[in-house]
């Protein structure tokens, strides 16, 4: 498998770079890893690097974006996150991936089963963990679906509410960046939300 170029990077649309990693994850959950020389990527790196998507994600230690999508080195620039939130440095960030780096894509990508969401539907209080729940409780509001059970030993409720702070990430984004809504308004790149699955391994891009 080789390191991605300038040109390669160059050639590459939104929805391409969606594909790519559609097809990676798909080869991840099937065991079908491409077999790199990581070494060799090492080299084929240093002078620069070209990466075709950014991927805001948890730092929850089954969600490694690299492995996840069966990406090399120098092809994605990783965010990572307790509950994958959003703030100003994070959305700079992003900036500097897509606009001066030249990547194509942002994936806002949450998970089930999330620890920081678990957290933020049971009002954890952990020193400066809990201004960072504070940031997930919006998601917390908006969920309407359940009527009872609405804490964290409820994983299809925690599921869906990480459903909704994938989206508000998003939103926060696009409200709060000017350069990335550019970027989009002239299709250079595109952002979209995924969720991975735990159980399975498999990433579900949402299709709006
Ligand atoms: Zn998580």
């Amino acid at each position: 498998m080789k390191t991605i170029s300038k040109k390669d990077q160059h050639n590459i649309t939104p929805d391409q770079a969606i594909d790519l990693l559609h097809k990676g994850n798909q080869r991840f959950i099937q065991n079908l890893r491409f077999n790199r020389n990581l070494l060799q990527q090492v080299n084929e790196t240093a002078e620069g690097q070209y990466p075709f998507a950014a991927i805001l994600s948890c730092i929850d230690s089954r969600t490694p974006a690299e492995l996840i999508f069966d990406q090399g080195l120098g092809d994605i620039f990783s965010i990572r996150i307790a509950g994958n939130i959003v703030n100003d440095d994070i959305i700079g960030s992003l900036e500097f991936a897509c606009k001066a780096a030249g990547s194509k894509l942002i994936v806002v990508l949450g998970h089930t089963n999330c620890g920081a969401i678990k957290g933020a539907c049971d009002g954890a209080d952990l020193g400066l963990l809990t201004q960072l729940l504070e940031k997930i409780k919006p998601a917390i509001y908006q969920e309407k679906t359940f009527k009872e059970h609405r804490d964290g030993s409820n994983l299809a409720y925690v599921n869906e509410v990480a459903k909704i702070n994938i989206r508000n990430s998003i939103e926060k984004i696009l409200g709060k960046s000017t350069i990335i809504k550019e970027l989009i308004a002239q299709e250079s790149i595109k952002i979209i939300g995924g969720i991975y699955d735990v159980s399975s391994g498999e990433v579900l891009f949402f299709q709006d």
